[in-house]
């Protein structure tokens, strides 16, 4: 059993500036062919596909050369037609040079945002399926913050997705997207798909499935798969920050050669959904910032710290609100983690940037309206680091605050990552991120941090709650609760 490998993933906000180009996903290990494809993320999808695979006798793997995840992480917008047709275009000539396949593994994400593309994950099993042909089997990975609609399952035959956020089942999924390929191709297993647009619209930031009713949302699928021996649920939560058509929540269901009990499954879970839609918007506070910091202040007088900080919408890195206001409300040990400003971590590693130099420079901002203007800190350089070849530098300033400058978005998920050259996060009383629920992995769930404030700026910039705030041209806001009215099913 011959089976290909392939990868493309991103979740583009097509709202930043940037488009997410040729050059962002090409960097030494990106693009990846062979074993360095299938070894790349052992943790993760890939992984989990991988090992489960090569649990079967006579399944052979190939890796077909795949971009990995852009050096720009999160932090781009709209993937370039070029970038794009490049990467798929050698996707398809290497899936036709070292065919034919019994299966093809798509390691993909879901809010993947094209230029001139409508639906990136659908075309590309579209494009895979002219090569191998109606015979062989596709099954894809997601993440529940893809936008997908039925285009995806008219062209592949299965999808697993992960089901928390965080996203602690992405291995998990991987391991099943593997079984049930192989048990697809040995005709043990026969997909019949249904899959449900739920007209539901919510920020990421609301979408943490450690409290109700998200986690009542997983559990129902959970409930379904349990029952239900071969049916698998999946529910996407969606990504309202990529201005594509097929936005919003998606439920789908696949069983074993019987569609009718895969569409009450994926009518029960939809209806489910609908049914608490209010509550499903009314899961998080989110403060303005310079509340949002004031309230941190007097969490660290009365002692209930760490404090975490999580500014949930800036999503180029480049946001400096938080900073600015740790300076005019003059906090002491805070550590902001981090600023992104690629021109000044360029002029500091040509001039050889030390610790204990002396820093008196404005950082960050501008990269869009969202970043807000530049800060200027003056302090010293406590220390410098390089993470995946990129240069890290940590600045003391104030009385006890350090800031760390990247040169890309960077989202804090444990306080772990934060250790390095100068920065001990243990010493801190407060700890401010760029992070929606990802952070609450190594912050919440882990018992670290006492206080946790998600906040946002005052205006509704591009990764606000307030969606109506951004400038959509590809979504109608009101075919949407909480935005119209609405009826369902
Ligand atoms: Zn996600």
């Amino acid at each position: 059993m011959r089976i290909a490998v392939l990868q493309f993933a991103h979740e583009t906000v097509t709202f930043l500036p940037n488009d997410t180009t040729l050059e962002d996903f090409t960097y030494p290990g990106s693009p990846a062919s062979g074993e360095a494809l299938l070894t790349h993320d052992p943790k993760s999808y890939m992984g989990g596909f991988v090992k489960v695979a090569r649990e079967y006798d006579g399944v052979e793997l190939v890796g077909i050369e795949s971009p990995l995840w852009p050096r720009t992480g999160t932090g781009s917008g709209w993937i370039t037609a070029d970038a794009y047709e490049t990467f798929l275009g050698r996707m398809v000539e290497g899936l036709r040079k070292q065919g034919p396949f019994d299966g093809v593994y798509l390691s993909l994400h879901g809010a993947m945002g094209v230029r001139g593309v409508a639906r990136p994950e659908a075309d590309i099993a579209r494009r895979v399926r002219e090569v191998v042909g109606r015979k062989a089997f596709i099954v894809g990975t997601f993440d529940p913050h893809g936008n997908e609609d039925a285009e995806f399952l008219a062209q592949a035959d299965m999808a697993f997705t992960v089901k928390y956020f965080p996203h602690y089942d992405s291995h998990l999924q991987g391991e099943r997207a593997a079984r049930m390929l192989v048990r697809a191709v040995r005709g043990d297993y026969r997909p019949e798909t249904v899959t449900v647009k739920v007209p539901i619209i919510t920020p990421t930031v609301l979408q943490w499935t450690g409290a109700s009713p998200w986690m009542d949302l997983v559990q129902r699928a959970l409930v379904w798969e349990a029952r239900e021996p071969d049916l698998y649920v999946n529910v996407f939560f969606g990504f309202p920050f990529a201005d594509v058509p097929d936005v919003g929540m998606t439920i789908q269901a696949m069983s074993n050669g019987d569609p009718v009990l895969a569409r009450r499954a994926a009518d029960d879970m939809a209806a489910w959904a609908w049914r608490r839609r209010e509550a499903l918007l009314k899961t998080a506070q989110v403060y303005p910032i310079p509340e949002g910091v004031r309230l941190a202040g007097e969490a660290m007088a009365r002692g209930e710290t760490p404090v975490v900080l999580a500014d949930h919408s800036d999503r180029s890195g480049y946001a400096t609100w938080i900073l600015r206001e740790v300076i005019e409300q003059d906090l002491s040990d805070v550590l902001v983690a981090t600023i992104a400003d690629a021109g000044t971590i360029d002029a500091l590693q040509a001039a050889g940037v030390k610790a204990g130099d002396a820093f008196d420079r404005e950082i960050g901002g501008l990269a869009d309206e969202s970043a807000g203007q530049p800060v200027r800190v003056r302090g010293t350089v406590a220390g410098v680091s390089e993470v995946q070849g990129a240069l890290r530098v940590a600045v003391r300033f104030g009385r006890g605050n350090v800031v760390v400058i990247s040169r890309f978005l960077v989202q804090v998920i444990d306080p772990a990552e934060l250790a390095g050259p100068g920065v001990d996060p243990a010493q801190f009383k407060a700890i401010a991120i760029k992070s929606r629920v990802h952070f609450r992995r190594g912050f919440d769930d882990s018992g670290f941090a006492r206080t946790i404030l998600l906040v946002e700026p005052v205006e509704p910039f591009l990764g606000t709650v307030r969606l109506d705030g951004l400038p959509y041209r590809h979504v109608d806001l009101k075919k949407f609760y909480p935005y119209g009215d609405v009826a369902f099913p």
